[in-house]
């Protein structure tokens, strides 16, 4: 058996891991490679494996930095199976055909405008073709059998709507191995999702540590801090810009946002704009699965009501109306993606806002190394934005307690759980896994891989 790493190794994203047992080949996700480098020469190199081979993608989640591949993957020869949860499938079908858009859109020839060179990485058919591969969906806890000898079980993580941890039951040459892929772990405070049980025993796992190194506050101090960064920018005149994609924290903020009117904790005559093309069809999605929702939002869309609708808030799914927000001086929380700010419409919001004194940014996802959030987060000044350097003037605000994924204390408890013997670390910048591998001591084998390392297991 053999466990090879092909993305998010030392760092956040791309996640692809490829695992080999009796002649059979199984992808663990298939993400996109995101931050300053979103979309470029590492997304169109070579995979490290031949896409052809592959018999089995199993998918974690539909955030991009792990299915955001699945369509070069198809293009490159991949006949096999995408198995996934059905919340995943439904979610990756947006996130997937978004990002296909997107990349017709920035090849399309203009008249009178330089084009990017090349072709797109993939196009809007390279990913129905791909679609069409999602074929049988998983339950959380039921075994699915892959092929002789393998089988594989999705259970929760508690990460975004459909996330689950994969466990891979091995049988080579009479041999069992129970091997498990941690995918990206929730936070237990989350308002929306169902926090998961414990994990499976497993003999090797294959962690995440994102926040390997950091502790998030408690959801009350962050609800708190969120409502008073808030009422605070709406008294001063200005607007509040939160960088999150519609599929990250924005049905959860809506959420706590809606609470805050209803407690009368936040002023009920400000608008809320969801700048986001998916934040509709994400909305409707959550709406079908609400056996993964917190009793109270589960109770909430069966009473007939939208948890996630807040009174002035608007959808604004056309560029049009987009840029229109521009004009918006004060009294407006405006939620954009990119949630790291390395692209999207929330790049204009930020240039029309952030030299502004009234105004306030506030992060409340993970800012990977190099990207503009973490440039504004690391305080520097002036940034740059769509050619202009802009000065920051707007109070900037990091709320992690709302972050969608668990922090060092959880990851600890999680791995905990597993009692595997043999750990393999991803999805992390080379601190936080250094300083979680210290936490986790010598009662496991830590191993960090490369990019392209491969092991036996
Ligand atoms: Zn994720």
């Amino acid at each position: 058996m053999r466990l090879s790493f092909h993305g998010a190794d030392r760092d956040v994203t791309g996640s692809c891991h490829l695992v080999e047992c009796a002649g059979r080949r199984f992808l663990i996700d298939c993400g996109l490679y995101q931050g300053s480098r979103e979309i470029a020469e590492e997304n169109a190199g070579d995979f490290g494996f031949d896409p052809a081979s592959v018999d089995f993608v199993l998918l974690t989640h539909a955030h991009l930095d792990h299915c955001g591949r699945l369509p070069l993957l198809t293009k490159r020869g991949f006949r096999g199976e995408i198995i996934a949860t059905m919340a995943t499938n439904e979610l990756a079908r947006l996130v997937m055909l978004d990002v296909a858009r997107l990349q017709e859109e920035e090849h399309r020839p203009r008249h009178g405008r330089d084009n990017k060179p090349g072709e797109p990485l993939f196009t809007v058919a390279d990913t129905l073709k791909s679609l069409e591969s999602f074929k049988r969906s998983a339950r959380y806890g039921e075994p699915i059998d892959l092929a002789q000898g393998t089988r594989a079980t999705f259970v929760d993580a508690g990460h975004i709507l459909g996330s689950a941890s994969i466990l891979l039951e091995l049988t080579e040459a009479g041999r069992t191995l129970r091997l498990l892929f941690s995918g990206d772990l929730g936070n237990a405070g989350d308002l929306l999702l169902l926090t998961p049980g414990p994990p499976p025993h497993a003999d090797v796992v294959v962690i995440e540590t994102t926040y390997g190194d950091r502790s998030h506050k408690p959801m009350d101090a962050s609800i708190h801090e969120l409502y008073g960064a808030i009422s605070d920018t709406l008294s001063r005149g200005g607007n509040v810009i939160i960088p999150t994609f519609a599929l990250e924290r924005a049905q959860e903020l809506l959420f706590v946002i809606k609470q805050g009117i209803e407690k009368n904790r936040l002023i009920p005559s400000m608008q809320v704009f969801l700048d986001s093309p998916m934040a509709i069809s994400a909305t409707e999605i959550f709406a079908r699965h609400l056996e993964s929702l917190q009793p109270e939002a589960a109770r909430l869309f069966r009473e007939g009501g939208d948890p996630l609708v807040v009174s002035g808030l608007h959808f604004t799914r056309e560029r049009t109306e987009s840029v229109a927000l521009n004009d918006v001086r004060g009294g407006a929380i405006i939620m954009a993606g990119a949630g790291m700010a390395t692209g999207g419409r929330v790049r204009h919001h930020l240039k029309h806002n952030i030299w502004r004194g009234e105004c306030s940014v506030i992060f409340v996802g993970f800012a990977a190394k190099g990207t503009l959030a973490r440039q504004i987060i690391d305080g520097q000044n002036p940034v740059h934005i769509l050619g202009e350097d802009i000065p920051v003037r707007a109070r900037i605000h990091t709320i992690n307690g709302f972050s969608a994924h668990a922090d060092q204390a959880e990851l600890l408890k999680w791995h905990g759980c597993t009692g595997a013997a043999r750990t393999f670390l991803t999805h992390g910048e080379e601190d936080a896994m250094r300083s979680f591998a210290s936490r986790l001591g010598t009662k496991t084998n830590i191993q960090m891989p490369a990019l392209n390392q491969s092991f036996d297991i």
